[in-house]
């Protein structure tokens, strides 16, 4: 299994935007820029191992680059998913789904609870969080009063955010209600601090914890006492859009949000490079510290974590900068 796996998915145009055209042309493993003449343009084609066209279905985007991540986690091993694009290119989409096409994280959370329930001689425990990072500052989408939290670091739990809420759930149905606990809450935040929810970062989270019921703890030199306990964090994550703030001709506070958008972005693409480049071994820099994210994430980037980007580009002629942009984090990730 490939610890990082990269797949580009391609929006389908709306009849309006369709009108301008598109000069991508999609083909099973490249995408390539034709000029206005219908030629390719030289330098312009990027190959993919996975690229889902207009018509696939989170369903199957889901099945996959994700489904065999996520059964990992169950297993113990921390498991990360990104939507990475700019805005409007469909990342909410991919994560959150539509009324008839549920997304990415409603199908990881169903699949660990199938999976758990099919290991009979383990007990399972999974809490659920649920956060925001604008402006390089951590709010709680599952406490409100839970505003600008710190990242710590101590040798029981490792990196974590302190004072983030965390929720047991023992169903789907608890996890969902808590999911959509969030997401009512990212909205309200969204019209009450005239925050875009293009502008911030949100992970959500499950870490699962396993038990080996038949262990007995008090035989510690028991060599599958290692084994006893597994902890693992499933994350989720939506990214803020990856378009250049001059673009927008940002000011002030809109300048500030982008200036941290881009920070982060990059870090993450930096981070993801060098450890696809096999730089996670011992002694390599991997600049985790440079922003909240990957900090938070570090312990699911890199060692036996698996991470699966889904960058999404809208190919309409109006965004071939952006979607350039995207095509070229995808290709140095992979
Ligand atoms: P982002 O989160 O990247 O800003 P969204 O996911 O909000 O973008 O997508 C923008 C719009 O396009 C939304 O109205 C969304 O429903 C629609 N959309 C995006 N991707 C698809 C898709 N694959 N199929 C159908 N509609 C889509
Ligand atoms: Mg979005």
């Amino acid at each position: 299994m490939e610890k990082i796996c990269v797949a580009i998915r391609v929006k389908p145009t709306s009849t309006q935007e369709a009108n301008n055209g598109t000069r991508w042309k999609v083909a099973a493993n490249t995408i390539s820029l034709h000029s206005a003449l219908g030629t390719p343009i030289k330098g312009q084609t990027y190959s993919f191992d996975t690229i889902f066209g207009v018509s696939t279905t989170n369903a199957e985007i889901y099945e996959e680059h994700a489904k065999d991540l996520v059964l990992s986690a169950v297993s113990g091993f921390n498991g990360t998913v990104f939507a990475y694009g700019q805005t409007s290119s469909g990342k909410t989409y991919t994560m959150q789904g539509s009324a008839t096409d549920q997304g990415v994280t409603r199908l990881a959370i169903q699949d660990v609870f199938t999976s758990i329930d099919k290991i009979v001689d383990r007990e399972f425990l999974v809490r659920v969080s649920y956060m925001e990072i604008y402006n390089e500052e951590i709010n709680d989408l599952l406490a409100p009063d839970n505003r600008k939290l710190q990242i710590h670091e101590s040798i029981e739990r490792g990196i974590f955010v302190a004072g983030l809420r965390e929720e047991i759930a023992d169903s789907v149905e608890q996890v969902i209600a808590v999911l959509e606990r969030g997401e009512a809450q990212r909205h309200l935040a969204e019209t009450d601090m005239n925050v875009n929810s293009s502008r911030s970062h949100t992970i959500f989270r499950m870490v699962i914890e396993s038990r080996d019921k038949s262990h007995d703890s008090t035989q510690d030199s028991d060599p599958s006492a290692q084994d006893a306990v597994r902890v693992s964090a499933l994350n989720l994550v939506d990214l803020a859009g990856s378009e250049r703030i001059s673009k927008t001709g940002a000011e002030g506070v809109r300048l500030r949000e982008g200036a941290h958008i881009n920070k982060s972005l990059t870090t993450l693409g930096m981070v993801i490079n060098k450890l696809s480049e096999g730089g996670g071994k011992q002694g390599a820099h991997v600049p985790y510290r440079d922003s909240k994210l990957t900090r938070i994430l570090q312990s699911a980037l890199g060692g036996n974590a698996r991470t699966s980007i889904i960058c999404t580009i809208n190919p309409d002629e109006i965004h071939i900068d952006e979607t350039r942009g995207t095509l070229q984090f995808a290709s140095r990730a992979k």
